[in-house]
């Protein structure tokens, strides 16, 4: 199928879509974007873009608002919609992982997309038309960040710039808008780590991939749910999960301390020798701040290492289902 499909010949079947919708605390946008969300399924049932069966897969993240009430809801009045509710909040990449994991029982190719219609939901065609062609990952690129402060925009470039100097296989501007295919998928569940950065893990697997390009809007309702804690821990975590080459600058780093301290110290002798026993007092004060910098900032970094060990160890479950809702045909036929 794959050899055809590089030959530019589609021989995919039409897939049957899920679309996996994380959820914290949406209650203001959760309905409008059920609406939006299904009419495109729909127009591209019609379309015969997608099966049939195709559904919308909400995974509700631990909200503590009405949000799954309304999921609830939504998922009793259409088919279409499915609910899976976490039994508390476990992060936004743990969300789009349990509602990968249930949706790829059902589906030929699932596409995560966040709840807030800021992500441009047309790009679903390019999505699918890639996904024919061939592709078994395709990831979501966003135009431009004009809907982003300047802060969210300056932090990000850096970050994408830090991660790339540290080995990380991650795409820049890439924000978990992305289809990924039954089998692509099924890989993704042998990887059993509890540190998740998919963004950075993703490439790493190496199927056939494309990239498609959309537009970012403002959220339609609500406020950001990424406060600025969530977001520096998923910048450490992708860092420290991918990469162990901040442990190595630190050696390097020693090892560069430890020629300038050679260096030092001979002339130190020297100086005794010669009887040139001058008070070194500015030399001394800092010496010793720098290399008690060095020191704390390096343990920081083994610390932050050495903690993730220890959450590996655990084999602690990623997430935990709490209700799960999903019925057998799609209301097409009502
Ligand atoms: N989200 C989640 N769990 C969290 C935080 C966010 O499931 O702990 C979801 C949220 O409901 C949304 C998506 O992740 O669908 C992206 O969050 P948000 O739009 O707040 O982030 P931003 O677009 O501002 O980066
Ligand atoms: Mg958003």
């Amino acid at each position: 199928m794959q050899e055809n499909a590089k030959e530019g010949v589609a021989v995919r079947e039409i897939p049957i879509l899920y679309l996996v919708v994380p959820c914290y605390n949406e209650e203001e946008v959760i309905e409008k974007s059920a609406q939006v969300m299904g009419e495109k399924i729909r127009r591209l049932e019609k379309e015969g873009r997608i099966a049939g069966n195709s559904k919308i897969m909400f995974v509700n993240d631990g909200s503590r608002d009405n949000t799954l009430r309304l999921l609830h809801e939504i998922a009793a009045e259409d088919a279409m919609f499915s609910v899976v509710s976490l039994a508390g909040n476990y992060g936004h990449q743990s969300a789009i992982l349990a509602g990968m994991m249930m949706a790829r029982k059902y589906a030929d190719v699932v596409i995560t997309i966040d709840a807030d219609l800021q992500q441009d939901i047309e790009a679903l065609d390019k999505f699918l038309a890639s996904y024919m062609a061939g592709s078994e990952v395709v990831y979501g690129v966003r135009n431009d960040r004009h809907s982003d402060g300047t802060f969210k925009k300056g932090t990000a470039t850096l970050y994408y710039k830090l991660m790339h100097l540290l080995g990380s296989k991650v795409i820049a501007n890439h924000a978990d808008y992305r289809l990924m295919s039954k089998k692509a998928l099924d890989a993704l569940a042998e990887y059993k780590e509890t540190n998740l950065f998919l963004r950075g893990l993703i490439p790493t697997m190496g199927f056939p991939s494309d990239v498609v390009y959309f537009d970012v809007k403002a959220r339609e309702a609500g406020h950001s749910k990424y406060t600025l804690s969530k977001m520096m821990t998923l910048a450490l975590d992708g860092i420290t999960s991918m990469s162990i080459r901040p442990l190595r600058m630190i050696a390097v780093l020693g090892f560069i301390f430890f020629l300038f301290f050679g260096v030092v110290g001979v002339t130190v002798v020297v100086d005794w020798i010669q009887g040139n026993n001058v008070p070194g007092y500015t030399t001394s004060v800092l010496v010793s701040l720098l290399t008690g910098g060095v020191t704390l900032v390096s343990l920081g970094i083994i610390g932050e290492y050495v903690g993730k060990i220890y959450m590996e160890t655990k084999h602690r479950p990623r997430y935990i289902i709490d209700t799960f809702v999903w019925k057998e045909d799609n209301a097409e036929e009502k």
